[in-house]
């Protein structure tokens, strides 16, 4: 029931939580069929700040008093769908790391965008802590795409061929919420 603020972002912590967990065990399968060995290192390394997430909202829900299970994130369910599809696919080697870099920024995108909504919330529930917690892993999730993003455009585009073109457009996500208090 949504009641309260502070009911909504304990619902909000759930849904990041599956969301968290479910990735968990999506990253290592990414990661396995990526080729490009920066990608690869990337994608194993987001999987252990990803465990990291995984703890802070145990944290979260604590501070929260709520338990952060029991909610199935369907978002990320349908992001991961995706992302199995480019498992099942052959082709040349740095077109599916760029298939696989896709799908993963849209993982990041989704993530960011639910942390940053619960960043604002703890913010006004004047919850410290809290707010703490969720903005370390926002910045981490800034971190990962800009860095998969950056991987694409750097290299994994230029091996697979094409025009080379240098993107004129650099999309800018970097942004944090601030509490008032
Ligand atoms: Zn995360
Ligand atoms: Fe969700
Ligand atoms: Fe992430």
């Amino acid at each position: 029931m949504l009641d309260s603020l502070k009911s909504l972002l304990q619902d909000q912590v759930r849904d990041l939580y599956s969301a968290e967990s479910q990735m968990v065990k999506a990253i290592p399968k990414l990661a396995k069929a990526a080729t490009n060995k920066t990608l690869r290192a990337a994608l194993l390394a987001h999987l252990e700040q990803t465990k990291g997430h995984v703890e802070r909202l145990v944290q979260v829900a604590e501070l929260l008093d709520t338990k952060p299970g029991g909610k199935k994130c369907q978002a990320t369910q349908g992001l991961v769908a995706e992302a199995a599809e480019v498992l099942e696919e052959e082709g040349e080697d740095s077109v599916i790391d760029a298939a696989l870099i896709a799908a993963a920024v849209r993982v990041e995108h989704y993530e960011i965008a639910g942390y940053g909504s619960a960043v604002a919330m703890a913010g006004q529930l004047g919850e410290q802590r809290v707010l703490k917690l969720l903005q370390k892993t926002l910045d981490e999730e800034f971190e990962a795409e800009e860095k998969l993003s950056g991987l694409l455009m750097g290299e994994v585009l230029p091996a697979a061929g094409g025009a080379d073109l240098v993107p004129v457009v650099k999309v800018k996500t970097k942004g944090r919420v601030v509490a008032r208090r």
